[in-house]
């Protein structure tokens, strides 16, 4: 079964009814159709002007025939011979009942006049059709009883073709003759829908579809070619009349698609409302108003697709307003939708204006992301992409799709064999060997933002290749991350090594761990093994701390730090002081912290030494020029004093320090703040994704 309903202007007059019996007669031939109709368009309005004349006036006899002019010269001009004669006299005695009829049941006659025509019409066109009485078979707020009626009356008949029944109109479930609301013959024929489990349902108006706005307040509004039943709902309800909202909920619960089309342009697609992925809608669908004319407001509302940043919605709409000279009086959003209100004489002007800022944009351009690595950062990062895509698209004019999501150890190869070009990799890994897919996935066309520092502090002649990759294929590889999380220490080095100016040196405080456990151990009365078993129980050093402690976390940052200075700098230029010895490598976890309790003498001689010259101890990763040195310079991971004129001295716990020196400049550039937790460096990394 398919379910087609017409609204009042498809039925206005015979031309009009001859397109829709065009359309039907193509459908009957598919499958069998419902069809349900509206009185013809001004018909309800007139009824209830009717209603509401005087019994026995003059004035209500003029009424009267005009409508029945109206009806008897469609029939005119569908019929001829004696099928004119039989359907006029039907008509006439309609007529009849109406005029006898008490006011509060004169409204639901429009709908018997309409289908009573259409349904003779279709008969003498030689379909097997069959006029169903809404007014027995539809009972008001009692879906299990219409259901049970309509699929009774329907299987009672299986040679009929086409069934006509009028919409708008049901019984109470007292038997009194009633309506389900103005506009509601579109809730009719879902009804009819769901009864019959028909496979389509089409609601033929005269608008293609549903709009990204009302076409006759914004004439750049365009067709929404698919939306899911709830935004069709949430544009319905909140003004946009092509459909009455109570039609969604039955079409929803059978799962029924409901077709929006055009009478006057049936070939035009119009508007699918159905079940979707979210990953296929549009963000934002419509928008769309209802006056308040007591207090001259106009309610605007922008659906989206249901799930937005409400602040950062609202903040553009106001934005947009303001730009076009309105004052917004009140937004607000419900994490769906979002809600503004205006002057009613400036509504036109604001739905224009939100529709230009929303709709009449030009496309943003959506980026592919494939993600690896399902840690803290990258949950972090995937929520942080989701919860602002509204704020990204708006600041950066990009759309950010995460196109794959993965732990898994072949999925940088399967993102290099099936990523389209122009995509960017992601590595949230600390994966150890990654980085060997990272030249393919260049040389595929692919850019890669990590903050994985394992694969930029491989052998420079590897590092050197990625880059070369990178450059030749027109694509990047950012990894802000791996240094000093979210602080901008490589593209600050970048900059004076790109302009030429001449690193003299750099000292990074960038080991969160140690900037943590030595800073801890200055404030507090614990021994240093102490500090660094709360360190571990916290989660803050790997799992074993001991590769902290060697300063192996620190070593990859420097070789990063200095080949961004342009200096090839490799693992055995390093001269590393670890803060523990060789002689606790390859203990058990247990006594490495006995004996690291054993030698808290020691720690703390070095404290109080450091303590006596009003020094403090930092842990500190250097590159300073020399000529002696392998490459110019002399690299170094150690524990340095430093006094209160140095800019490492202040800072505390997790927080990361590098202090700059280059030829052009006098003075340090020193870059200080915080270096640690998964939401920052999320956010570092998506600086990189969208820079
Ligand atoms: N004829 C009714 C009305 O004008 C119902 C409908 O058209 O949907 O409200
Ligand atoms: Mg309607």
């Amino acid at each position: 079964m398919q379910v087609l309903k017409f609204g009042g202007s498809s039925v206005a007059n015979a031309t009009n009814i001859s397109r829709v019996l065009d359309i039907v007669s193509k459908a009957a031939r598919k499958d069998r159709v419902a069809l349900v109709c509206s009185a013809i368009s001004g018909c309800t309005d007139a009824l209830l002007d009717l209603a509401r004349t005087e019994r026995g006036g003059a004035e209500r006899g003029v009424m009267l025939e005009s409508l029945k002019t109206r009806h008897l010269d469609i029939i005119r001009r569908l019929f001829t011979g004696a099928e004119r004669e039989a359907v006029s006299a039907k008509i006439e005695a309609l007529f009849g009942k109406l005029a006898a009829a008490p006011e509060d049941e004169m409204v639901t006659f429009g709908e018997l006049f309409s289908t009573t025509i259409i349904a003779e019409k279709l008969r003498c066109e030689g379909f097997r059709t069959k006029w169903l009485d809404s007014r027995i078979l539809v009972i008001k707020d009692n879906t299990t009883l219409t259901y049970n009626n309509i699929s009774t009356a329907v299987a009672l008949e299986p040679e009929v073709e086409i069934f006509i029944a009028p919409g708008f109109i049901a019984s109470e479930y007292d038997g009194k003759v009633t309506t389900l609301g103005r506009g509601g013959s579109d809730f009719s024929a879902a009804l009819y829908a769901a009864a019959t489990k028909a496979s389509r349902l089409e609601i033929w108006t005269d608008v293609p579809g549903i709009m990204t706005a009302n076409p006759k307040q914004v004439p750049a509004a365009r067709t929404i070619p698919e939306m899911p039943y709830q935004a069709a709902l949430d544009m319905a309800s909140h003004g946009a009349k092509v459909l009455y909202a109570p039609t969604v909920q039955p079409a929803m619960e059978a799962g029924i698609a409901i077709h929006i089309l055009n009478t006057f342009e049936p070939e035009n697609p119009g508007t699918v409302i159905k079940a979707m992925p979210e990953a296929e809608i549009a963000e934002w669908m419509g928008v769309t108003s209802v006056e308040d004319t007591r207090q001259e407001e106009s309610l605007l509302c922008l659906v989206s697709n249901g799930r937005i940043n409400g602040k950062s919605a609202c903040a553009r709409i106001e934005d947009c307003l303001k730009k076009a000279g309105i004052r917004t009086l009140t937004c607000s959003s419900d994490g769906i939708n979002v809600y503004a209100s205006v002057r009613l004489a400036v509504a036109g002007e604001a739905l224009n204006a939100i529709h230009r800022e929303f709709f009449e944009t030009a496309p943003a351009t959506t980026v592919n992301l494939y993600i690896a690595g399902t840690g803290a950062v990258g949950s972090a990062l995937t929520e942080l992409i989701r919860e602002s895509s509204d704020h990204i698209a708006h600041r950066s004019g990009k759309v950010l799709r995460i196109e794959g999501y993965s732990n898994k150890r072949d999925f940088a190869q399967m993102v290099r064999k099936s990523a389209p070009r122009g995509s960017i990799f992601v590595d949230v890994t600390d994966s150890e060997d990654i980085w060997r897919e990272y030249e393919g996935l260049l040389r595929e066309g692919l850019s890669i933002v990590s903050s994985n520092r394992r694969a930029l502090a491989v052998p420079f002649v590897d590092y050197a290749a990625m880059h070369a990759a990178a450059q030749e294929n027109g694509v990047f590889l950012r990894y802000e991350t791996t240094v000093g999380s979210a602080l901008p220490m490589l593209e600050s080095i970048a900059a004076g090594a790109n302009s030429s100016d001449e690193i003299l040196s750099i000292e990074a405080v960038v080991s969160c761990t140690l900037n943590r456990i030595l800073s801890e151990y200055t404030l507090t009365p614990c021994s240093f093994a102490q500090i660094v078993r709360k360190a571990q129980d916290e989660g803050l050093t790997e799992s074993d701390p001991r590769i902290d402690l060697s300063g192996r976390e620190a070593l990859r940052k420097l070789l990063i730090l200095a080949r961004e200075a342009g200096v090839p700098l490799e693992e055995e230029d390093v001269e590393i002081e670890p803060v523990i010895g060789p002689e606790y490598a390859g203990l058990p976890l247990d006594e490495f912290y006995a004996r690291l309790e054993a030698d808290e003498p020691r720690f703390a001689a070095l404290e109080a030494a450091a303590d006596a010259a009003h020094q403090r101890q930092r842990f500190v990763a250097s590159l300073e020029k020399d000529p002696e040195g392998p490459h110019g310079y002399r690299a170094s991971i150690k524990v340095k004093n430093v006094d209160a004129t140095h800019p490492a001295y202040r800072i505390t716990g997790t927080e990361n320090a590098i202090i700059i020196r280059s030829a052009y400049h006098p003075y340090p550039l020193l870059i200080q703040g915080a270096g640690e937790g998964a939401r920052l460096a999320a956010a570092s990394v998506l600086n990189d994704i969208l820079r």
